[in-house]
């Protein structure tokens, strides 16, 4: 049981089912089941009461058959090397699907960043960086902010960086602010490139999102734009959302201005004047044209997949969705847009901040979206045409894509 939820052991075997039905050679096969290389380090921290506390990290390359190393850094005090690896394979995936010319890594500490003060907070991700330089670059490895990390860690891991190796070089890591090479549209990059592909569903199964329905779960960075921007860009409305302390439901819409004054004021979306409040699980089971997960991962289980209602599911979320509710879902005929082509955005947002350090020429926010959208809907498209070429589900689709797009760049290089 421990085995089978080992998030490591589920990234091989959902590769492993995709090399099925694709007929992957079995030499790609085997070099993709395991990252090429992985860094352990050791960080030895002085705490402000004077006591040395020695940290834990990693850093995974998982493949870089298509361009430098890519994923982000996260501080967490659950960290283990088996969810860095299965994260990183994930990226590999990730990058490939949005086609963007990266590979894909992952990093991360053991720790309770809610438990360490502002300094020591920057010594660790200083540290962090003079364990592991040689193991970046911008043309080698290139980190990213993830599960609580932020602009502010980047920008001192950036010059940690930048006074190891004596030069700048501001394409290392994105996600940094604007002050020092972060892109507009970073922000907002995963809730709005989510808005493209329900574009592209929506009128894919014919749903008219001007009259649409839509269910939120989750109002944090990627929910709150989600909301913002499906009645901003579509004129839908957006009947329902939530946090971790519960839901509410509007049938006639519920305004986003008023309930983020609400949330400033409460700290929660709970309580707001109008709206009725229900659970959490009955979001998920609403009447409604579109569910949104944008939360946690595992919400739709074996449990309440049968009880969804939506015509079309966004994975905003990493995760939302079981393997057993995949297959109730796909019986049912609910098309879900996967997780790891839904929250693209923000690698993508990501990549083309990489690509305005390197050249030294910056993009305005039009420019920005415009790509974004261009990338999105054509990952979108590819994704789909796979899916029916393999006579399969979306979600397989876009593993096929993404594993044959990494297998095919292996080949042309003579790794196998
Ligand atoms: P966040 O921390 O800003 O917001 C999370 C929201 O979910 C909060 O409103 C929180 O109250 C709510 N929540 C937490 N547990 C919940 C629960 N059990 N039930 C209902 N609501 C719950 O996080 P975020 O950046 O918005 O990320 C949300 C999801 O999107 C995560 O799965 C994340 O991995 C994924 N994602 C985020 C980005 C990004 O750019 N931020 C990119 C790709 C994927």
């Amino acid at each position: 049981m421990v085995e089978e939820l080992n998030p490591f052991k589920i990234a091989q075997s959902q590769l492993d089912a995709a090399a099925k039905i694709m007929n992957l050679d079995p030499h790609a096969l085997a070099i993709l089941r395991e990252p090429k290389e992985i860094m352990e380090v050791r960080l030895p921290i002085i705490m402000d009461d004077g006591n040395v506390q020695v940290f834990k990290g990693f850093r995974v390359h998982y493949n870089n058959a298509r361009g430098p190393m890519k994923g982000g850094i996260r501080f967490h005090p659950q960290e283990t090397l088996d969810t860095v690896k299965a994260l990183a394979a994930w990226m590999t995936w990730k990058t490939s699907l949005a086609d963007i010319p990266y590979g894909g890594a992952k990093g991360g500490i053991i720790c309770d960043p809610e438990k360490l003060s502002k300094n020591e907070l920057q010594r660790l991700s200083r540290e962090y960086i003079r364990a592991i330089y040689k193991f970046m670059g911008p043309d080698i490895d290139i980190p990213a902010p993830d599960v609580f990390t932020n602009p502010q860690i980047m920008a001192w891991m950036v010059d940690e960086y930048e006074r190891i190796v004596g030069h700048s070089a501001q394409g290392v890591i994105t996600g940094k602010p604007l002050e020092i090479g972060g892109s507009l549209g970073r922000t907002e990059a995963t809730g709005l490139g989510g808005m493209y592909v329900l574009r592209e569903a929506a009128k894919e199964i014919g749903l008219d999102l001007s009259k649409s329905k839509i269910a939120i779960q989750g109002h944090g960075n990627v929910g709150q734009y989600a909301h913002k921007l499906a009645i901003e860009l579509f004129g839908a409305k957006v009947v329902a959302v939530s946090d971790v302390y519960g839901a509410i439901y509007n049938e006639d819409g519920i305004d986003y201005n008023e309930l983020m004054k609400h949330k400033e004021k409460t700290g929660s979306v709970i309580k707001f004047d109008g709206c009725k409040s229900i659970s959490n699980e009955e979001l998920l089971e609403l009447k409604v044209d579109v569910l949104i997960p944008a939360a946690v991962e595992n919400q739709i289980t074996g449990k309440n997949a049968d009880k969804i209602k939506a015509k079309l599911i966004l994975e905003l979320a990493n995760g939302p969705t079981t393997p057993d509710a995949d297959l109730i879902l796909h019986r049912k005929g609910i098309p879900v847009i996967p997780d790891f082509l839904a929250n693209s955005g923000g690698v993508i947002v990501s990549y083309f901040e990489w690509v305005q350090n390197i050249n030294g020429f910056y993009w305005d926010l039009e420019q920005v979206h415009e790509r974004l959208d261009k990338n999105m809907t054509q990952s979108y498209h590819d994704t789909i045409e796979t899916a029916k070429k393999y006579n399969t589900y979306p979600r397989m689709g876009a593993y096929i894509l993404a594993i044959d797009r990494v297998a095919g760049a292996m080949k042309v290089r003579g790794w196998y």
